[in-house]
């Protein structure tokens, strides 16, 4: 493996207290980089001091949108270990959207161990208290000055880290979901199963128009039909009916959530009947209509499991399990996060201690 050149930063900033994170709004002292060149390959693995990078205003990533990123998450156990969850998944599915955006694929060892070290020199960034993380943002983008459009020749994979806390403004409080009848995110043969900005970007319009109307999300129809259920802006979907967890199938228009994958092993593995598979709209609504709709929840790296307490399908404002956590979701939020703090023995082998 190459060797990762490390330059500490002379200037440590000052940490925000652990209660005004919010998500996403401060960064740690360093960053890790490296370059790719087609005809050299990835080399100059770094961790430098958090700096503004230097592109050409030419860069194809500022034309033509080729990027891509992943989102996880360090956490300090009781006995004060950063570990990761099941961060080799993270760079696995890096790689299967390199591949579809056609960007290079990485080292997914390299690059576990690369964030590993990361973590381990920006380790006191880990924020301490309830519902708190570290963040961990890794992205690649293609950087060529080069106004033609073609596969970058030459590309940056960076990581960036930030301390953050609930991702909702709620937490764990059920949030309002809007379903989404007019605009669509991804079709099949697209790149919907990919972690990359384009994504988002098309989803803003129609983000917008949810928190105009008081809703904190957007849940996506399948792009053709709009009949089939998606998933959530930044989150997979699972609903409780009759007993039964159903999520969508993966069919290549929805990111396959390690949250996603995880709360399906964990529900199958505590005897639950957990079912993946197409799920339309009216499916929904008739089992609200007949009682039958127990619960419905996302599940991201993020907010990890976040209770829906309400869908707004049209003029019907569809209120599920009285708008309180359900009981499925409630497990599989402890679980997971038990997991994750190191509060709950990791049968499963989802954790990795960083040094
Ligand atoms: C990241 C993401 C998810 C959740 O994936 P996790 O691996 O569970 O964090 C779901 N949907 C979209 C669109 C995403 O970008």
């Amino acid at each position: 493996m190459q060797e990762i050149k490390v330059t500490l930063t002379t200037q440590k900033k000052e940490k925000p207290a652990a209660d005004k994170l919010g998500f996403g709004n401060y960064f740690t002292d360093h960053m890790f980089v490296m370059d790719y060149y087609a005809d050299k390959g990835w080399v100059d693995p770094r961790i430098v001091p958090l700096a503004n990078l230097s592109l050409s205003p030419a860069a194809v990533v500022l034309h033509y949108g080729q990027e891509i990123f992943e989102g996880m998450k360090a956490y300090h156990t009781p006995a004060g270990k950063a570990v990761l969850f099941r961060p080799e998944k993270n760079m696995e599915r890096l790689n299967l959207s390199a591949d579809r955006l056609c960007l290079p694929k990485v080292d997914e060892a390299f690059c576990v161990e690369a964030i590993k070290k990361l973590v381990a020199i920006d380790e006191d960034w880990i924020p301490e208290g309830e519902n708190t993380s570290l963040y961990i943002r890794p992205f690649m983008i293609g950087v060529d000055a080069h106004l033609g459009v073609h596969p970058a020749k030459h590309c940056m994979f960076i990581v960036i880290m930030s301390p953050v806390g609930s991702y909702y403004k709620e937490g764990l409080d059920p949030v309002k979901i809007f379903v989404e009848q007019e605009y669509v995110r991804a079709v099949r043969g697209g790149y919907g199963f990919t972690k990359t900005g384009g994504n988002y970007s098309a989803s803003l319009k129609s983000q917008e128009k949810a928190e105009g109307m008081g809703y904190s999300q957007v849940l996506w129809l399948d792009g053709v039909e709009r009949k089939y259920i998606e998933e959530v802006g930044t989150m997979n979907v699972m609903f409780k009916i009759n007993g039964e967890v159903l999520t969508p199938s993966l069919q290549g228009s929805i990111l396959g959530g390690i949250t996603r994958m995880s709360c399906l092993e964990l529900l199958r593995a505590k005897g639950y009947k957990a079912t993946e598979r197409r799920i339309s709209l009216q499916e929904i609504v008739d089992a609200a209509h007949n009682g039958t709709l127990e619960e419905a929840f996302g599940t991201g790296t993020a907010a990890v499991i976040s209770p829906i307490g309400e869908l707004i399908v049209g003029d019907e404002h569809i209120v599920i399990n009285n708008g309180k956590i359900g009981e499925t979701a409630q497990m599989l939020y402890d679980t997971i996060t038990g997991i994750q703090n190191g509060l709950i023995p990791d049968e499963f082998g989802w954790v990795q201690e960083v040094k």
